[in-house]
């Protein structure tokens, strides 16, 4: 979350009409930003993390969990101006809101030194303390911080404490009530003005998953409430928006309310942020697949393993007609949109989606390896033309990075504070920032902001975030993961492999990444020669070729290893390589089917429960003792941990303290 203004968010209505104006100036901002620091060279390779957590409240008498709205203030606390924010500086990290009342966000508080081997070790050090700190800070001795995907009762009569009923002006849901939405007005405000400017709530629906006594395939969810509070939302489902067969959900929660792990990265200058950028446009769907924790919404079983389509749907704020599909029975045909003074687009995606145009590896110096072919970038999507032609005619701009500003700029602003229309467009960037954040993609172009000229190099530079990953119930995972993600963008930096698929390969992965255990029985494209400029070099690949390697490609581990061999281990001791071999281990073993996703992991604890009775169905008493068991993980019980990561790496664990 970028930081939270203060003041009058305006309803979409008003907001529209400062769309343009927005718009407009954000494109001021960037060029400013650019010219600033287009020419910033040999910044330093730092990065961070970002966990997002769920506070959970576990009651031990009545055999319950429920997630816990009313401890949020805990996030005052470790602010700066609270009263336990000296621990944090003692222990550098940081606290921010997300978007969930019941939900923390925290990051290591300075970045890391990606060229130091003991900044990696601080990583995991860094989370484990984090939620330490977040325990020790919450009033309920009994509500609890999980690092858990998606909360899998979520939307399910009674899921929270206090309870609360699911009658919210901001989301009109069926199944989630406002008071789930954090209290900066900011928040519901974003999930009133989505609402608002579709025309209708968001319809979410994901493949329910089939068991001997799962409701029929042609069946709409019987569950779902009939109600008549909010005449107009209250019927859609019944209209068209809840699909059979399918588990539906009507809000925004459903995915901002979900847990990721995300890595932002800083490279030496301009080029090399797109070169990185580009050639971890096909990693995204790969490691979405590998850290997949998501088989149950709504209380369901579902027929997919991972939260993406789901966050994807839950902020979709386009209108009937910019996605090319009929509006609901009733509900007029471009939502509420001013037809006569829009210019009005088709747009394939939800403004939360994957990648759709690589940046090209061209740059004015650097090392520029010139890899990128046109060919790759066979989407062509919708672009602002006037804000293309104005990027165009600047210096700094070429036609693909103009393409790029110009697709993200086709999106209108969704909260528009009155107090920050008029900015200072050589010092501020909030016009830019407010569509640039609100474009959620699987990766993140962040440029530098206007003070950070080259001489500056307390001003962070050029950075790419990666956005995919689900987030991992224990610290150990999360670590090995964004240390994977950051050694093998190092790896990419220093060997400079040619990466480029067609987007649309990358599109059908992402798409592949959502099946069940896709990460042992999905086969994914991926580039065959990684070292010629060949333009069509696509294999069909396992996770495990693509991780561990194969005969048609090298594989990201020994690609990895051989950096690790010639550059960071050279300064590491024995027990600081162990650890990160370690870390690899557990990317490795996901990646070959050794041990199961935490998706499958989950799945399976379900499926086996002795009060589970086929029917899809995850019960209060079930998902009690899944949470019970999870909480168990976090604290790395032995047994649990052989169970969930196997022999293997219990053993290594062991050796290392962890159990
Ligand atoms: P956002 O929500 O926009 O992604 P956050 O501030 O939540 O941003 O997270 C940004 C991450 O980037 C943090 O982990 C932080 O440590 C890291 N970071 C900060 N400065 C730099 C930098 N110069 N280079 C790379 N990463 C950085
Ligand atoms: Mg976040
Ligand atoms: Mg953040
Ligand atoms: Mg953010
Ligand atoms: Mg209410
Ligand atoms: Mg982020």
């Amino acid at each position: 979350m970028g930081l939270l203004s203060l003041g009058t968010p305006l309803h979409w209505k008003d907001t529209r009409k400062h769309a343009d104006e927005v718009r407009e100036q954000g494109i001021i901002q960037l060029i400013k930003m650019f010219e600033s620091a287009h020419e910033r060279k040999n910044d330093k390779f730092l990065w961070g993390d970002e966990l997002e957590y769920m506070l959970l409240k576990i009651d031990e008498d009545s055999k319950d969990v429920k997630l816990a709205i009313d401890e949020d203030s805990i996030l005052q606390r470790l602010s700066p101006e609270g009263c336990a924010y000296n621990k944090c500086i003692e222990n550098e990290i940081s606290f921010h809101p997300e978007y969930g009342r019941y939900m923390l966000e925290a990051t290591p508080a300075r970045p890391y030194d990606g060229e130091k081997i003991d900044d990696y070790l601080f990583v995991e050090k860094n989370m484990s303390i984090r939620r330490k700190i977040a325990i020790n800070e919450l009033h309920d001795k009994n509500v609890f911080p999980f690092t858990l995907t998606v909360y899998p009762r979520m939307g399910t009569p009674h899921f929270t404490y206090p309870d609360a009923i699911p009658n919210g002006e901001a989301s009109k849901s069926l199944f989630l009530p406002d008071e789930i939405i954090n209290r900066h007005v900011r928040f519901p405000t974003l999930t009133a003005n989505i609402r608002r400017r579709r025309g209708a709530k968001v319809a979410i629906n994901v493949p329910l998953y089939k068991d001997t006594r799962t409701r029929k395939n042609d069946e709409i969810d019987p569950t779902i409430p009939k109600r008549n509070l909010f005449p107009f939302h209250d019927a859609e489902p019944f209209l068209g928006a809840a699909l059979p067969g399918h588990i539906y959900m009507d809000s925004m929660g459903f995915g901002m309310g979900c847990s990721c792990l995300q890595v932002t990265m800083q490279t030496p200058d301009l080029s090399a942020n797109r070169y990185l950028y580009d050639s971890l446009v096909c990693i995204t769907p790969i490691m979405l697949a590998l850290t997949a924790a998501s088989p149950i919404f709504r209380g369901f079983l579902a027929d997919q393993d991972v939260r993406w389509n789901v966050i994807s749907g839950s902020v979709d704020d386009r209108t009937p007609y910019e996605r090319g599909v009929e509006p609901l029975k009733g509900h007029n045909l471009y939502g509420e949109i001013d037809v006569k003074n829009s210019s009005l687009y088709r747009i394939p995606k939800s403004r939360y989606d994957s990648v759709d145009q690589y940046l090209g590896d061209v740059g004015s110096d650097g090392i520029t390896t010139n890899f990128f072919d046109k060919s790759y970038n066979d989407l062509t999507p919708v672009r602002n033309e006037k804000i293309f032609n104005k990027l165009t005619k600047e210096a700094k701009f070429d036609e693909i990075l103009a393409n790029h500003f110009a697709h993200l700029f086709i999106r209108d602003p969704i909260v528009v504070f009155s107090e920050n229309l008029k900015q200072d467009n050589d010092f501020q960037t909030d016009h830019f920032e407010n569509i640039q954040s609100t474009n959620w993609q699987t990766l993140r172009f962040k440029p530098p902001i206007q003070q950070a000229v080259p001489e500056n190099h307390k001003t962070p530079g050029w950075r790419v975030e990666f956005r995919p990953m689900e987030i991992s119930i224990t610290d150990f995972e999360n670590a090995a993961y964004a240390i994977f993600v950051v050694l093998l963008s190092r790896s990419i930096l220093k060997y400079r492999p040619n990466f480029y698929l067609p987007i649309t390969c990358v599109d059908k992965n992402m798409k592949l990444a959502h099946k069940r255990e896709s990460a042992t029985n999905g086969i994914f494209y991926f580039r065959k020669n990684i070292l010629s400029k060949e333009v069509n070099s696509i294999a069909e690949l396992s996770l495990n070729q693509i991780i561990n390697g194969s005969n048609e490609f090298i594989g990201l581990i020994p690609l990895i290893e051989k950096f690790l061999n010639e550059e960071l281990f050279k300064s590491a001791t024995e027990e600081q390589l162990f650890k990160i071999r370690t870390y690899l281990k557990l990317v490795s073993y996901r990646a070959s089917g050794e041990i199961p996703t935490t998706a499958k992991y989950i799945r399976n604890f379900v499926l086996n429960h002795p009060n589970y009775a086929k029917d899809s169905i995850v019960s209060k008493e079930i998902n009690f003792d899944l949470i019970k068991n999870l909480s168990k993980l976090t604290a790395y019980d032995k047994e649990i941990v052989k169970d969930f990561f196997g022999n293997d790496i219990a053993r290594d664990m062991e050796k290392m303290g962890y159990c």
